[in-house]
């Protein structure tokens, strides 16, 4: 035993126990996302082989030791064919992990922001220019159906392309704008939204506003609205409309609306689906 003792002291270094810890750490977190599975007892029995490896080949039991590793290296290929469900599920959930939500989002956040300052610099120059537009930033719920009535275009953010979109005569001036400044694409133009069915709103807001309300109160999306008449610029969000925003400060909002969504998706299942009977059902 002291022999052994003295044999692992030689051989580990500071780095074998840290690399241990994280085999270590992986192999619970595995043992944790199949626990309950039909896959668990198949892992267990293939980490034991794993285990027996080193032993056997210290031991030099080298028939045996052959054996397992055959074992071993045909065990996880039928493993990863037969668990192929389960090793999804367990990928998806590494996916939702919170450190690495944290990695992505970091990198995340910087697209993000670029998609903010193209959608500032566009409404400003929409607004300086009196041009109306309507742009709504999905978040959670999903708004397949509503760029569905309008045209594709998954191009990416720009304030030229925005600014091109509503340029009066242009073929997709008419309409809103869906984009999504996490993916930092432009999904869809000439959209067709819900229209509120508020009475007892200015009566100075005519249909784009009225619009925007109306798909605030079925989604999560901020919609940003620039009056063609005024110029001035507006959003809506929660079925709320704010109106004259100055616009450093919508993309102050911009962002914090982005994060406190991005908090508000953790804690839930599954982000909402919006379909076009507006009830939020799938
Ligand atoms: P503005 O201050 O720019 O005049 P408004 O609230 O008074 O805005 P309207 O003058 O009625 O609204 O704006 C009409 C334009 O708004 C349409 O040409 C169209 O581009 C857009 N619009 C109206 N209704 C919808 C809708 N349901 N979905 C998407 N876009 C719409
Ligand atoms: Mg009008």
């Amino acid at each position: 035993m002291e022999g052994m003792i003295n044999y692992l002291q030689s051989r580990m270094s500071f780095g074998s126990f840290i690399e241990i810890a994280i085999i270590a750490y992986l192999i619970y977190t595995l043992l944790h996302w199949i626990h309950g599975s039909q896959a668990e007892q198949v892992i267990k029995g293939l980490i034991v082989v794993l285990v027996l490896i080193p032993v056997c080949s210290w031991l030099r039991f080298t028939t045996l030791s052959y054996l397992l590793n055959s074992l071993f290296t045909w065990g996880i290929i039928i493993f990863f064919v037969v668990f192929q469900p389960e090793m999804r599920s367990a990928l998806q959930q590494l996916g939702n992990n919170r450190l690495f939500k944290r990695f992505i989002r970091d990198n995340d956040s910087k697209a993000m922001d670029k998609g903010f300052e193209a959608i500032g610099d566009a409404v400003s120059h929409l607004s300086e220019a009196k041009i109306g537009a309507l742009i709504v930033c999905e978040t959670n719920t999903g708004l397949k159906d509503i760029a569905a009535s309008g045209v594709t275009l998954n191009a990416d953010i720009t304030a030229d392309l925005l600014e091109n979109i509503f340029t009066p005569n242009r073929p997709l001036h008419d309409g809103a704008v869906i984009l999504n400044p996490r993916s930092g694409k432009i999904i869809a133009a000439g959209c067709l939204l819900p229209l509120t069915n508020r009475h007892n709103l200015d009566t100075t807001l005519g249909t784009r506003h009225r619009s925007a309300i109306g798909i605030s109160e079925q989604s999560d999306a901020l919609t940003i609205v620039v009056s063609e008449e005024t110029g001035s610029v507006s959003y809506t969000e929660g079925g709320e409309i704010i109106r004259h925003v100055p616009v450093a400060q919508l993309i102050d909002h911009l962002k914090t609306h982005y994060n406190d969504a991005s908090n508000t998706a953790e804690n839930a299942d599954k982000p909402r689906m919006l379909n076009m009977r507006g009830d939020g059902r799938e």
